[in-house]
């Protein structure tokens, strides 16, 4: 599903953002990857999502070899990946109906399965009943949610959520999550980045911790390891 094989990524300035980096994140598995700011998560996440290339090393995600992947290929890529990000992205003079549509009718998608697919997503995250509503009616957790429908309407089989809970207010980050979390159960993989440390420990989940551009420590029992 996603591999990284000794992957390091210099940036143009000098800094070392990932070195000689190992990862493999099976389908359908469940990931909080968290650490420091400046540890690399914005650039483990920009290297999945072919954003950056890496400077050595090798990316496989979706299958798809990304350091061969042809510039005509990407779009078709990234369809494979529903990306979800902090400051969530809505376009604001459409609707939550039309937000999530218009990632349909970018791809050549019918306007029949449009028309079915949306509502059943909307359905899926519980916002059914805000189909009409503009993104500045709504909570953050509101909008969050649009974001995550967005992301998940095409069917990826992987989604990357990107500090999404970094504008949201502590008991409606749960739900999100929590959302996250069921989707995973359907078998999506998820992969969410994070500085919350109190949502982490709420779920038992692997958690990869990078430090200064390695990984620090990746492991399936950070519950159990640090609750008492
Ligand atoms: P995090 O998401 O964990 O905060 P980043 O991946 O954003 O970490 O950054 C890792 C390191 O790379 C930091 O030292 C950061 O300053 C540096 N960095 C990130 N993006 C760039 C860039 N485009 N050019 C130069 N340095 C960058
Ligand atoms: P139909 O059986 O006529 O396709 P459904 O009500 O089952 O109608 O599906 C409506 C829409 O929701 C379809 O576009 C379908 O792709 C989508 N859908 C239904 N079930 C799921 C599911 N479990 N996961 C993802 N999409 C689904």
């Amino acid at each position: 599903m996603i591999s990284f094989s000794n992957v390091s990524k210099e940036y143009p300035n000098g800094t070392h953002a990932l070195k000689d980096v190992n990862l493999f994140i099976d389908k359908g598995e469940f990931v909080f990857v968290v650490g420091a700011s400046g540890a690399g998560k914005s650039t483990l996440v920009k290297l999945i999502t072919r954003e950056e290339k890496p400077t050595s090393g090798k990316v496989m995600v979706n299958g798809y070899d990304l350091g061969a992947l042809k510039r005509r290929q990407i779009p078709k890529f990234r369809r494979t990946v529903g990306m979800v990000f902090q400051d969530f992205r809505l376009i604001p003079n459409m609707n939550v109906y039309d937000n999530v549509a218009f990632a349909l009718r970018v791809t050549n998608v019918s306007f029949r399965d449009i028309r079915r697919r949306v509502p059943y997503i909307l359905g899926l995250v519980g916002l059914a009943s805000k189909a009409r509503s503009m993104p500045d009616q709504l909570s953050g957790g509101e909008q969050q949610r649009v974001a995550l429908a967005r992301a998940l309407v095409n069917n990826p089989s992987l989604i990357i959520a990107d500090e999404p809970t970094g504008n949201i207010d502590p008991e409606l980050s749960f739900e999100i999550v929590d959302l996250l979390n069921e989707i995973n159960r359907c078998g999506t993989t998820v992969i969410m980045v994070t500085h919350e440390h109190d949502l982490v420990a709420k779920f038992n989940r692997r958690v990869i911790t990078l430090d200064s551009g390695v990984i620090a420590s990746d492991r399936n029992d950070w519950r159990s390891s640090d609750e008492s």
